[in-house]
């Protein structure tokens, strides 16, 4: 038996085990179905794809999206230590002001702008140093790229030919504007929120951390979570959890292990043959994710990350943590309003100084850079549902990416931008032809057309265990299931709507936010 189980060792659960092992009193349990983050792969930025389909992802795959084309898109998500922030592209974002004080306009008091601020910077340890938007001596190192590209260098040079505002902080006093982007990495190496959160934590004497431990089942007893079933390398076990159990194993799984235990929509379950413990329809519903899309040149001289793979580079990172494998690839870019009127910007821009195609699964021979527009408030929503009662059978995942007619046309809207950004004069001395979407598409539909046929996602789902008050709502305001006790779900599934920017940072803001909750709750 102990106080807290925590299940899932990745962005948010990292956080918890180690904020609620920090009472010497409290026993913490923290179970992950993946293994520890042991290969050295995993330290390299420039590396990060190179993680994907093996043993730290879970190699999730959509349903065939009828308005893509009907293809199914591949969605890594991280398995392991450190989870997702273990393969992920390291970028450090907040979102936008207005994202936070959405939430708390939908109700949700206490999560406004304002509210959260102190838990940003809480986790961080900004290497610029302290200000009113940034903190030092919290756990994550957050820092500037090491050897920015010339590319992305240009890239900047070409946002302010099309007027867009230098931005040398997009998570400062406005995110709107163009510059690099600040990463999760110390001294040129990712830095996931493992090695922040729980490596300095591992010895405590009241944390005990159990991997390659996949939950399959939440018990339930009169209303209260009481402990879970686990298997361990390959035997079942159960534990209980005398306090609380936090559920954190990210959009696609904690939504999945509720309906497997029972909680969620009653017609669901029943169709499955699973006991209803609770029928709460929200469960799974009001998925929301960024989806991408790649705008690729080649490059008349040969100085992309295409030859980072070379002894010096190598030599360059292991002695002095510096040179081209520490790009994140995604080192520079932008946030833009698609019409001055909006309250916050609705586009992304991502610049790689290298071909990025397919995930990055393609090794690329030629040289070339990409640009990769992003819808940032997408208006489609999906659900993740059971496919069948085994634990270990996948999820289905439907997101229905551009179900609304919006999305479609902003991201051809971002494809006009890309190209007006490509055939900018600071690209000159480095511009060859146009690769994707290539020089025959053309017109509103053929750039349509080329949308649906490469848009994939940017890896950020969020909302299906949503935080809220209406009926479709999972967790309140402290990310209590309602209507179970000893209940918790603290990650990326509590988004009532998608942040304006990447997602890890958020997920850290909401595990420190959860972890105040517990502690104070148990002081009571
Ligand atoms: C390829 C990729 C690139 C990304 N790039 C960026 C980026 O550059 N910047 C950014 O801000 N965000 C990025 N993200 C998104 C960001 O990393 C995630 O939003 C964030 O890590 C999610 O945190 P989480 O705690 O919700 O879930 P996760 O970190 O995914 O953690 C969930 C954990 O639970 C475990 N788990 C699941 N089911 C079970 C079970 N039944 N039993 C036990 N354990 C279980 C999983 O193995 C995993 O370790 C990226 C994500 C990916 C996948």
């Amino acid at each position: 038996m102990y106080d807290y189980v925590i299940i899932g060792a990745g962005t948010a659960g990292c956080v918890l085990a180690n904020r609620l092992s920090a009472d010497p009193r409290a026993s913490v349990l923290l179970l992950e179905a993946g293994g520890p983050d042991d290969r050295r792969d995993i330290r390299v930025p420039l590396a990060f794809s190179k993680l994907f389909r093996g043993p730290f992802d879970w190699n999730e795959h959509t349903e065939p999206q009828k308005h893509l084309a009907n293809r199914r898109l591949y969605w890594p998500r991280g398995k392991g230590l450190g989870g997702s922030s273990t393969i992920n592209a390291m970028i450090y974002i907040r979102g936008h002001a207005h994202d936070y004080d959405h939430w708390a306009a939908l109700g949700n008091a206490g999560w406004g702008y304002e509210d959260v601020l102190d838990y940003f910077k809480k986790s961080e340890d900004q290497e610029r140093g302290a200000c009113p938007y940034h903190g030092v001596g919290g756990p994550l190192h957050v820092c500037d790229a090491r050897s920015p590209h010339v590319l992305s260098r240009a890239f900047l040079s070409a946002t302010r030919e099309l007027g867009w505002v230098p931005n040398s902080d997009f998570n400062g006093r406005s995110q709107e504007g163009a510059g690099f982007y600040q990463l999760t990495q110390h001294r040129g190496k990712r830095h996931s929120v493992a090695d922040a959160y729980l490596k300095p934590v591992r010895a405590r004497a009241n944390l005990t951390v159990g991997t390659d431990a996949q939950v399959i089942r939440i018990v339930c007893d009169g209303g209260r979570a009481t402990g879970v079933e686990f298997v361990e390398k390959g035997a079942r076990r159960r534990v209980g959890a005398d306090r609380e159990i936090l559920l954190c194993a990210g959009a696609v799984r904690s939504p999945h292990l509720l309906l497997l235990s029972g909680i969620g929509a009653r017609s669901q379950l029943q169709g499955y043959d699973i006991p209803v413990v609770l029928d709460l329809p929200g469960v799974g519903e009001n998925l929301q994710d960024h989806l991408a899309l790649p705008i690729a040149y080649a490059c008349t001289q040969p100085i992309t990350l295409a030859c980072a793979g070379s002894l010096w580079h190598l030599l360059s990172f292991l002695l002095l943590g510096r040179g081209p494998l520490t790009s994140n690839v995604a080192e520079a870019g932008a946030f833009v309003k698609s019409s001055p009127g909006l309250d916050a910007p609705d586009l992304q821009f991502l610049f790689g100084p290298v071909f990025f195609l397919d995930h990055g699964r393609v090794q690329p021979k030629d040289h070339g850079f990409t640009l990769g527009p992003t819808l940032l408030r997408p208006q489609s929503k999906g659900r993740i549902t059971l496919r069948s009662n085994d634990p270990f059978a996948a999820p289905a995942i439907e997101p229905d990416y551009l179900s609304a007619e919006h999305d479609l046309h902003l991201l051809v809207e971002g494809t006009r931008l890309a190209r007006q950004l490509a055939a900018a004069r600071a690209f000159d001395a480095f511009r060859g032809p146009e690769v994707l979407p290539g020089p025959a598409i053309k017109s509103e539909q053929e750039i349509a057309g080329y949308v649906r046929q490469h848009a994939e996602t940017l890896y950020h789902p969020v909302g299906t265990c949503k935080m809220g008050t209406d009926a479709s709502a999972v967790v309140d305001g402290e990310l209590r299931v309602r209507g179970i006790r000893g209940l918790r779900v603290v990650d990326a599934s509590i988004m009532p709507t998608i942040p304006g920017g990447n997602t890890n940072a958020p997920v850290l803001m909401i595990a420190e936010k959860a972890a105040d909750f517990i502690v104070k709750e148990t002081a009571r």
